[in-house]
Order: structure tokens, then sequence, then C-alpha cells
């Protein structure tokens, strides 16, 4: 593999950035991670066909990245490429019928407010979720019972090998953090259904959202949000608490005193630190509870 060549087949390229050495620490919210050997932003769809073809030849790894609020990465970086989407895929377009179209680089937060200010409700369940739509997508992020996935009408992905793929809402199945979208796939716009509703209604709706979330959660420390899947019919977090693990710490990492499902980085924290919290999370309610946590969160550059 020659990340190196890759480097100069890339950097040259029209629409594309190439960055070598950029520290995932600044990429991600957990503010942690050592350097991706490899960094491209492509900001057109020909640009991030040649970019993944190039990365193949050259047998380098790749990952998509949204904005990074669900990875942790290993404190010795990434030795493949991480793959960003750039202007191209950036643009939220309103149609009739109550649809909406987003690329898969726009915040969820961007598409949230416009769809409430357009009066379009749907997403509402998505407010304070950070990230893109990309990463909503792939995550089908949303609350416990209410999933992004419900509202798509349509995912455009770009399979490598074959080119663009179209999917219709009935073609995907969706679950709680599951889709059926292939995990090699990058996913380059969704368009939702959404129906009517008054603007200022919605307002209210996520204001309480939101609420609920500043009283339940965390806020102000770096975290990558819940760190488990929550198991059929129960709560992570009750069974991480009723461990007597909530402040448990090791290094810069935390169990949040606020709920027990978070991970806190209380400054410095390395990634070894929150896997050792992550392991003693796991070991603990498998010892008492005989519940398998299985991670939300996605781990990058690890063993
Ligand atoms: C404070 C906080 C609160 C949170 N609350 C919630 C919550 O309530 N509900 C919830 O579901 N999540 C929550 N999260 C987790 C996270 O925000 C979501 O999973 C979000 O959808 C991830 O988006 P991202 O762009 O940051 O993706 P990233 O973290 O960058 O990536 C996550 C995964 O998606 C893949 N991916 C990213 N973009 C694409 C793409 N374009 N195509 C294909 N795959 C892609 C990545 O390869 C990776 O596997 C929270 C996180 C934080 C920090």
């Amino acid at each position: 593999m020659s990340v190196y060549n890759a480097y100069l087949s890339l950097s040259g390229s029209l629409g594309v950035e190439a960055v070598r050495d950029e520290r995932l620490a600044h990429r991600t919210s957990y503010r942690i991670g050592g350097p991706a050997a490899l960094s491209v932003t492509a900001h057109t769809y020909p640009a991030l066909a040649h970019a993944v073809e190039v990365l193949d030849r050259e047998q380098v790894g790749w990952v998509v990245l949204g904005r990074g609020t669900n990875v942790l990465v290993s404190d010795k970086g990434y030795d493949g490429c991480v793959i960003r989407l750039g202007r191209e895929f950036s643009r939220i377009s309103f149609e009739d019928g109550g649809q909406v179209s987003a690329g898969g680089s726009v915040l969820l937060s961007k598409l949230v407010n416009e769809c409430q200010s357009n009066g379009l409700s749907g997403l509402e369940p998505c407010v304070g979720i950070p990230g893109t739509v990309g990463g909503a997508i792939s995550m089908d992020a949303g609350t416990r019972d209410e999933w992004i996935g419900r509202h798509v009408a349509s995912v455009v992905t770009f399979r490598p090998g074959k080119g663009l793929v179209r999917y219709e809402a009935n073609d995907i199945e969706w679950g709680y953090r599951y889709t059926s979208i292939p995990a090699g796939e990058i996913v380059l716009e969704a368009s939702f259904c959404l129906s009517d509703r008054d603007p200022k209604e919605i307002a209210e709706d996520m204001e309480q959202r939101l609420s609920r979330r500043r009283r339940k959660q965390p806020m102000g420390k770096p975290t990558c949000g819940s760190v488990f899947r929550n198991p059929p019919g129960g709560s992570a977090g009750s069974l991480v608490e009723l461990c007597g693990l909530k402040g448990y710490a090791v290094g810069g990492a935390q169990v949040s005193d606020t709920h027990a499902n978070f991970v806190v980085n209380n400054g410095g924290a390395t990634a070894n630190d929150v896997l050792l919290v992550l392991q003693k999370m796991h070991a603990d309610v498998m010892e008492r509870h005989g519940v398998n946590l299985l991670p939300e969160v996605k781990f990058l550059g690890f063993d």
C-alpha cells in the first residue's frame, strides 16, 4: 500500500483536497485521536469517484467521516484515508409536496432548523443530534423510538466499483441505529417526505425535546453521545448506573454523572482511557445483569 502515491495522485486533482497526517482529534466531537495517514475532502461526485479509485488502486484503506460525533479514534491514529464530502454535497432543496433533499455533508441541525422554518414536520426527534445527514442516515440516528429513516423517501449512495445507486424508501430496512444500506457505500444525498405543521408548533416541540436533552445529558464536555446501544426492552444507561459506575474514571475519561451511557472527556483523555472505561462498563453489566452491551460508538484505528 502506498499512502504517499495516493497523496501524490490526489493532491493535484480537481475537486479534491488531500492532507497528510491530519490530527483527527480536531475532527471528532471527543477531541481525541491521532492522525489519519491521509485525509481527502471530495467536493464533487467525479472527485469522490476518482479518489476512491486511486485509494483502491494503491490499496489504501479508507473510511467516510462526517463530523466525527460518533467515533472514537485510537491514540496512534488511522493508517488509511479519511474521506469527507465537500461542497457539492452540502445543499438543501425544498420541493413541492413536503419533499426535501439534503446532501450527505449537510449538518443535520441545519436541515432540522430549515424544515422548521418551512413548516415541515417529521425531523423534530433529530433536534440536538450533532453530525451530518450522511452520518445520520448511516446510523439511522434519532431517539430510542423515533428514527430519521422513518421519513426517508429515497437515498442516493456511491457504491465503489459500481457508481451511483438510488434506493427508494421501500428498498431500505430501518431499525434502531440500523439501516440495510451496505456499510461500504457512501451516502451522498437523502430525500425526506415530511408533513405540514405550523412552524411555531414545531419550534415548541423542538424546544421541549432540547430541554429534555439538557436535563438528561452532560452538556459542555466532549462526548460521542451514547456509547452503547440500548438492549431490547432495556436501557444501557440504567444497567450501567445499577452497577454503580456513574463517575467511574480512568485518566481523563469518565462515566458521566448525568447519564451513565455517556463517557465524557474531562480534558486530556486518551482513546485508551475511554476504551478502558468502556471495557469496565461492558464487563460489569455482563457480570451483574448478564447483558452483552453492543457499542453504538464506531472505532477507528484500533487493531
Ligand atoms: C452530544 C451528542 C449527542 C448525541 N445524541 C444522539 C442521539 O440522540 N441520537 C443518535 O442517534 N445519535 C446521537 N449522537 C451520535 C451522533 O451524533 C450520530 O450518530 C450522528 O448521526 C453521527 O453523524 P456524523 O456525521 O458525526 O458521523 P460520524 O461520527 O462522522 O460517523 C459515524 C458513522 O457514520 C459513517 N458515515 C458518516 N458519514 C457517512 C456517509 N456520508 N456515508 C456513509 N457512512 C457515513 C461513518 O463511517 C461512521 O461509521 C450524539 C452525539 C453527541 C456528541
